[in-house]
């Protein structure tokens, strides 16, 4: 479909200035967009971004019977995910792990015939005592007692998510719960030293290593989505495309049909009543009658507006929604010491470290660190801070990405904030004229997955065909 037949204005001016809302505020102006003098149209549908929530929107649209074109700043797909290699093998820089529990993603893994492995597991585990010590114990062992730990931080789950896909449905529940943090959670327990050692690396993993950062209803969401279980909720990350996450996004974007424009970071959107100018970095201008945007939140405050968007906008995105700092590690480590993990407590440079392949080189292992000022690509830096944990080992390699320094990403999955579900959050779900906001961290469901990308895309693909003109809107033209 050209860009001339697909064109229908779906909404007046003042409708769509009304859309906007009143007391805008324009998010800071990106990188500075060079003048263009050229408009590109030519597609019914911008979207911005090739993760997996923009390829999703891609492929959506197409469906729909529109034609997108896709802006992506880098010179890859994937995003959050990145399939790269290590020690001779395909290693995830990012997202990996998929599961059954996942309706989403585990709807694509199934359409597209993607395999799948699953990482090696634990025989013993390094759990921490008291004065930095640690003790190597049977994973049989450890399970029982974590789920023990683990599971009063949860109670009452069925009661605040009954539906764990429509989060606010108990917002009487939810609201005043939301600006906990898994810290004070935690200290809500009353557990012993020796107890919170065990459990706090988790926690504060999961927020990026600080536990006051992840909002407690997140976590509450996250076991509600995985059954109100232990077992479920540990079940999570057991599996992973054995070809990569980009073998399965490839497939996606096949059936999208999307011209793609790599290096085109995008620093301005600029609405008026019947288009969308989108300006990139090198100033090319794109035109379509809608914009799926689906970077990740804390890129918004790069991006120009205008009109400015409602003060939630900048502020969910100045605040952050995801786990700031975030690496993740690959090791090679000499095969010498068995299957082995480690859950260090929260404040620990090197988070935890678990075993994922086997090669002739060695054990494959990824793990976390937190702590922006380590050099974690330096071997000898990581072997030093693992050896506080695991006397003797012998790490020979590494390899990991920055993701809090990455200007496409600025941070690592998404956790959201103590206060951001009963504030913000819903307010930044919505479509503001004619743009539709998408990605992991809008979902509803999955937040922080892959699975609420794909939810997330998908959704957005909805609104803009709706927005381009679909019965449902033939009243407000
Ligand atoms: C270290 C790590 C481990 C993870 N582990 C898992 C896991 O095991 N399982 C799981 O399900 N999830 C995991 N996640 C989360 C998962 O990877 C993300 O939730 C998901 O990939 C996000 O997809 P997205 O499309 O919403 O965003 P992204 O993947 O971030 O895609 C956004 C796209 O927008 C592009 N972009 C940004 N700015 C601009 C701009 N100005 N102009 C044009 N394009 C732009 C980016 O380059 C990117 O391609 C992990 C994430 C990280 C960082």
């Amino acid at each position: 479909m050209s860009d001339h037949q697909s064109f229908r204005p779906a909404l007046s001016r003042r409708g769509l200035l009304k859309g906007l809302g009143a007391g805008v505020l324009l998010a800071g102006a990106g990188y500075g967009a060079a003048h263009a003098d050229t408009e590109i149209g030519g597609c019914d549908a911008l979207v911005i971004g090739a993760g997996f929530a923009g390829i999703t929107a891609a492929r959506e649209l197409r469906a729909r019977g529109l034609n997108p074109r896709i802006l992506e700043a880098r010179s890859r797909i994937g995003g959050r995910t990145w399939t790269d290699t290590f020690a001779g093998v395909p290693v995830e820089m990012g997202g990996e792990a998929v599961d059954e529990k996942q309706p989403n993603v585990w709807r694509e893994v199934q359409r597209y015939g993607i395999p799948l492995g699953t990482t090696l597991p634990a025989e013993r585990l390094y759990m921490p005592q008291e004065f930095g010590v640690y003790d190597a114990l049977p994973a049989a062992e450890v399970g029982p007692r974590l789920s023990q730990l683990f599971t009063p931080f949860f109670s009452g789950s069925q009661d605040m998510f009954p539906r764990p896909y429509e989060p606010l449905y108990r917002s009487d529940l939810v609201v005043p719960a939301d600006s906990k943090s898994f810290r004070t959670r935690l200290d809500e327990l009353g557990l012993t030293t020796a107890e919170r050692l065990w459990v706090s690396g988790s926690f504060s993993g999961l927020a990026g290593g600080d536990s006051s950062r992840g909002a407690y209803t997140m976590l509450m969401q996250s076991w509600a989505l995985s059954g109100h279980n232990f077992q479920g909720y540990l079940s999570v990350n057991t599996y992973h495309p054995t070809n990569g996450t980009q073998a399965l996004l490839r497939a996606m974007l096949a059936d999208a049909r999307a011209d793609v424009r790599f290096n085109s970071p995008v620093v301005s959107i600029e609405q008026t009543s019947s288009r969308v100018r989108v300006t990139t970095r090198g100033g090319q201008v794109y035109t379509a009658p809608v914009v799926v945007l689906a970077v990740p939140v804390n890129v918004w405050r790069n991006i120009s507006f205008s009109p400015g968007l409602p003060a939630a906008y900048p502020q969910i995105s100045t605040q952050g929604i995801g786990a700031p700092n975030v690496q993740k590690l690959w090791l090679l480590i000499e095969d010498d010491q068995g299957q082995f993990a480690t859950q260090p407590p929260e404040g620990t440079v090197l988070g935890a470290v678990r075993p994922h392949t086997r090669t002739p080189e060695g054990l494959v292992m990824f793990g976390f660190g937190y702590d922006p000022n380590i050099n974690f690509n330096d071997r000898a830096i990581v072997e030093q801070h693992l050896r506080r944990v695991v006397p003797n080992v012998r790490v020979k390699a590494v390899k990991t990405h920055n993701w809090a320094t990455d200007p496409y990403a600025l941070g690592g999955w998404s956790v959201r904030r103590p206060g951001q579900l009963a504030g913000p959050f819903p307010q930044v779900q919505q479509p503001r004229g004619r743009i539709t906001f998408a990605g992991s961290d809008l979902a509803n469901g999955w937040s922080g997955y892959i699975d609420g990308a794909i939810e997330s895309g998908a959704t957005a693909a909805r609104q803009a065909a709706a927005v381009v003109g679909t019965p449902a809107l033939a009243g407000v033209r």
